[in-house]
């Protein structure tokens, strides 16, 4: 890679930064696909305040957005698209004349993963594990994939019905009435009032993620027998314990791989309005592994 005074700098801000693999895939585009970029690491602040506008009278032409801070980046923007607005996220900044432009491409991430896995959420009923950030992505994303319905199971019910309210908000003035009447939450250690059968579940809590690969959020095999499909954020392992609960109870597992590599890729295209060849993605899955 060389670096001149023409070279577009974009990076990622968060605090902690140092194990993010942004800068890896985000750098191999650029060199895949010979655009003068590089992407650096930015551990920030919580004086949000100073480090946007900071980081735009610099010039830097995009940004990431990670923990703690896609949501309180929020008041520091120009605008933000819809659907980040509906989900209180974003993750990608993109500069414009009037400052920087929000995105939520963790919600476009996770539907190419799905897309690719064939994994449709069309009329099937959907259990979200965890009331984060990212679990609010997968609601709005089951919201628009035509999902039939909804249950979010917390540790912290209170959360779940936060996450509850918008997305049944949001589905009733999409004309998806039945989405909203059945849309539900339900608290961790009440797991068994669970009724139903061939769910698509996500697990989006910390829980299992590296070095506490042994741990899982669920450990009731009565839970697994009604999972058709598990999709566990996680990457770090590559098979978490909730996914081997899942393949053990006869259902489809995966990992959050793609959903990373795929949000990078959506961020990028935003960046360059370009297309991310597949190939290059490939590559970039290949390394990652
Ligand atoms: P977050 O906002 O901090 O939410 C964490 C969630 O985990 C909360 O619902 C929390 O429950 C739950 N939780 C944490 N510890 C728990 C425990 N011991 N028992 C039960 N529940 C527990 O985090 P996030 O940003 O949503 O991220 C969640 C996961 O998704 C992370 O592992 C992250 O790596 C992954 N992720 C992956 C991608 C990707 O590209 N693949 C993108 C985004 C996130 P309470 O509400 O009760 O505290």
């Amino acid at each position: 890679m060389k670096i001149n005074g023409q070279t577009a700098v974009y990076g990622i801000i968060g605090n902690p930064i140092r194990h993010t693999s942004s800068p890896a895939i985000h750098n191999h585009i650029s060199e895949a696909m010979g655009i003068d970029a590089v992407y650096v690491p930015f551990v920030a602040n919580d004086d949000l305040a100073a480090v946007i506008p900071g980081l735009y009278s610099l010039g830097v032409r995009g940004l990431n957005v990670t923990v703690p801070y896609k949501s309180d980046v929020m008041e520091y923007l120009a605008g933000v698209d819809e659907m980040a607005g509906r989900i209180g996220a974003v993750n990608t900044l993109k500069y414009t004349e009037k400052g920087y432009y929000g995105y939520n491409t963790d919600i476009l991430g996770l539907g190419r993963e799905l897309d690719e896995e064939g994994i449709s959420l069309k009329e099937r009923d959907v259990v979200i594990l965890g009331a984060g950030g990212a679990a609010r992505a997968v609601a709005f994303l089951s919201a628009l994939k035509g999902a039939a319905s909804l249950t979010i199971v917390n540790r912290t019910e209170e959360k779940a019905l936060g996450i509850k309210k918008d997305v049944s908000a949001y589905a009733d003035i999409k004309g998806m009435h039945s989405l909203a009447e059945n849309t539900r939450t339900l608290s961790l250690d009440m797991i068994e009032d669970l009724g139903g059968k061939d769910y698509i579940v996500f697990q989006c809590t910390n829980v299992g993620l590296s070095p506490r690969d042994d741990e899982c959020v669920l450990n009731d095999e009565a839970f697994y027998k009604k999972v058709a499909v598990g999709v566990d954020l996680i990457y770090k392992p590559a098979v978490t314990r909730f996914m081997k609960y899942v393949e053990d109870a006869g259902g489809k597992a995966v990992n959050g791989l793609k959903m990373l590599i795929y949000q990078a890729v959506s961020a990028y295209e935003i960046w360059n309005d370009v297309r991310v060849p597949e190939s290059v993605v490939s590559d970039i899955e290949r390394e990652l592994k």
